[in-house]
């Protein structure tokens, strides 16, 4: 062979070019190493379901023909790290040249090319031919702008790719984006769709990661995991959102239930960062579905924005701040997580339900992430980068260059303000508004200080007080400011009392 083409896990489109025709000087690599598997301590169901797509994509691929060497991780010939691995396999193979893919992880994007630097062989780097952007896009497009605003990003992304468009290229239903329809509490009707991810038993796969000593959180549901894991099946879960989901997705976007942890959720964002969907095809679908009848525009409007417009955007924030934005803690938050983001284990019942939910499941859906335990953590104070590693091991769908922006930026404000406006935070009053988790909760959302008074309550008015400096002259925090002043010195002092207790015992809430 002359020439390997290294794929990575979160690399499985297979209508990508390369695959158009087969060459027998062409070897595929994939492998399965240590070095993956601990970065960071990740969900079983992650690395479950990354290693079962990865050789289900190998056994496609030679089945149309393609060479291909699958390093599996229990290999006596593994040398657990991806650039160890292409070393032997080059002079295993005689090959003059090594071929990969764009990687989306500045760390492996640094790694590859710094080993490729050392080599006599040829190498090249070719588009993962997924993103509808290149890396430098939105830092270009957002030049000498003051704030990156997703908004402005999107209006963009919707002309040039023509979506929801009328004839006069304007918005259709004369709107950009339709938010404030999206903010419905669920009242339990319609009921959530049955879910529709198919079942596999890869309880096989789990005996070899422990007999490695991989080392993980959450439950495996190994005989039983419940994700995509190929392209076909992927688009069978697409059309069954599309057609069971997406009609309610807008107006119960922001709701969380007990009863029901998915709602009206897609959970196509393992298929989408593994690349078996491609976002436009995901797009076109759901603008098709409207243009169909089948779904109202609002609920579409949402579901391309999140896709069209987030997904591309936080992509863009991660390459025009990496290296060093992984470090960044602007309102100096050091606090260490509680235990029981582990186990789930706390009276809250909203952080109870949503992370036993993330370690059941390995998923929790956008509002759970950012209003539930991104915002207990901001108020409560603690350290960014020990949050960004919890977000960045427990979810399926976790990989830097996505998880990164949203943690770091979006939820916790620790980059200063580029992505976020104002800091996502709420009191109990908003929880128990969008929510049915306080009915039956240890502590009571209307209560401020005692006890049993919610300690979202007293830490978001502390939150604000103590980042006053940072913080007061937003002016979309001038309310919230106005009536912080507005409060007798008395209570603002009880207030920042029971803030201070609660702080010092985040371990036995
Ligand atoms: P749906 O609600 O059905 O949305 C459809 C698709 O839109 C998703 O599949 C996803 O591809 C995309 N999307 C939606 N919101 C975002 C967003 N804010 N940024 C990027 N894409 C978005 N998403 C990840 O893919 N990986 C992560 O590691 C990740 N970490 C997050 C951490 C925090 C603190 C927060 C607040 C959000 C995070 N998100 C992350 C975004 C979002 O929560 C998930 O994409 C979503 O919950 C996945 O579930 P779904 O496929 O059912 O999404
Ligand atoms: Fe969460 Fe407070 Fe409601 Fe309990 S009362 S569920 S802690 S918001």
């Amino acid at each position: 062979a002359r020439t390997l083409r290294l794929v990575l896990g979160d690399q499985l489109n297979p209508g990508h070019s390369w695959f158009q025709q087969v060459d027998a000087q062409v070897v595929y690599v994939l492998m399965e190493v240590r070095q993956e598997t601990d970065y960071v301590l990740h969900h079983a169901q992650k690395i479950l379901a990354i290693f079962a797509a990865m050789r289900d994509f190998a056994r496609q691929l030679r089945a149309a023909g393609h060479r291909v060497r699958y390093v599996a991780l229990e290999s006596a010939s593994n040398r657990q790290s991806i650039p160890g691995n292409l070393q032997a396999l080059a002079r295993h193979y005689g090959a003059r040249s090594v071929q990969w893919q764009q990687p989306d992880e500045w760390r492996l994007d640094a790694q590859l090319q710094a080993w490729a630097a050392t080599q006599p062989l040829a190498w090249d780097i070719v588009d993962s031919e997924h993103f509808l952007t290149a890396r430098g896009e939105l830092a270009a497009l957002m030049q000498g702008r003051r704030q990156w605003l997703m908004e402005h990003f999107y209006r963009h992304m919707r002309r040039r790719h023509r979506l929801l468009l009328d004839a006069d290229g304007q918005p259709e239903g004369g709107r950009w984006n339709f938010d404030h329809d999206n903010r419905k509490p669920w009242p339990g009707t319609p009921p959530q769709p049955p879910d529709w991810r198919p079942t596999h038993d890869h309880s096989g796969l789990w005996a070899m990661l422990q007999r490695c000593g991989v080392d993980s959180l959450g439950q495996p549901q190994a005989a039983a995991l419940r994700w995509p894991l190929n392209r076909a099946e992927a688009l069978a879960c697409l059309e069954a959102f599309i057609a069971q989901a997406l009609p309610h997705f807008g107006d119960y976007e922001d709701a969380m239930a007990s009863q029901a942890p998915r709602l009206f959720h897609s959970l196509l964002s393992f298929a989408l960062n593994v690349k078996m969907l491609q976002p436009l095809e995901v797009i076109r679908r759901a603008e098709a579905a409207w243009r169909g009848g089948l779904a109202p525009l609002a609920a579409v409007e949402g579901f391309v924005r999140q896709i069209l417009g987030w997904r591309e955007y936080v992509r863009g924030i991660y390459w025009s701040c990496m290296p060093g934005y992984e470090n960044r803690n602007a309102l100096g938050h050091h606090l260490p997580l509680p235990r029981w983001f582990w186990t789930g284990d706390t009276g809250m019942r909203c952080l109870q339900l949503s992370i036993r939910q993330s370690l059941q499941t390995a998923h929790a859906h956008h509002i759970q992430r950012l209003m539930v335990i991104g915002n207990f953590a901001l108020l409560a104070g603690l350290d960014p980068v020990a949050l960004h590693r919890w977000y960045l091991g427990i979810y399926i769908d976790a990989f830097e260059w996505v998880e990164l922006p949203n943690t770091l930026g979006m939820s916790q404000s620790a980059d200063g303000g580029l992505i976020a406006t104002k800091p996502y935070v709420s009191g109990a009053a908003y929880l128990q508004r969008m929510t049915d988790y306080c009915r039956g909760c240890a502590y009571d959302p209307r209560q401020r200080t005692g006890p049993r008074a919610c300690p979202f309550n007293a830490l978001y008015w502390d939150f604000f007080d103590r980042h006053s400096t940072a913080l007061r002259d937003n002016h979309r925090l001038t309310l919230v400011y106005r009536q912080w002043q507005k409060m007798p010195p008395q209570q603002q002092e009880a207030l920042r009392g029971q803030a201070r207790q609660l702080r010092g015992r985040l371990d036995t809430l």
